[in-house]
């Protein structure tokens, strides 16, 4: 997997291992969950968190008291 979208599904939870620095998302549909290489999470970072924080469930008091959050 060298590249690598955001599906259309909310985000409920991001995994880092501490071991081998693999990432595991997880969707609220379990059918997109993704364990990626470091790699390619940096990719999917470097697009940028407004892409990340327009699928994650982010209450939106907390972002408008602090938008250092992300
Ligand atoms: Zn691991």
């Amino acid at each position: 997997m060298s590249s690598y979208s955001l599906p259309n599904s909310p985000i409920k939870d991001i995994k880092h291992c501490q071991k081998c620095g693999r990432v595991t998302l997880h969707f609220l549909n379990p059918k997109h969950d993704v364990i990626m290489q470091p790699e390619v999470w940096e990719k999917v970072v470097r697009k940028g968190f407004n892409i990340m924080r327009r699928y994650m469930y982010i209450p939106k008091e907390l972002l408008d008291q602090d938008p250092k959050f992300f």
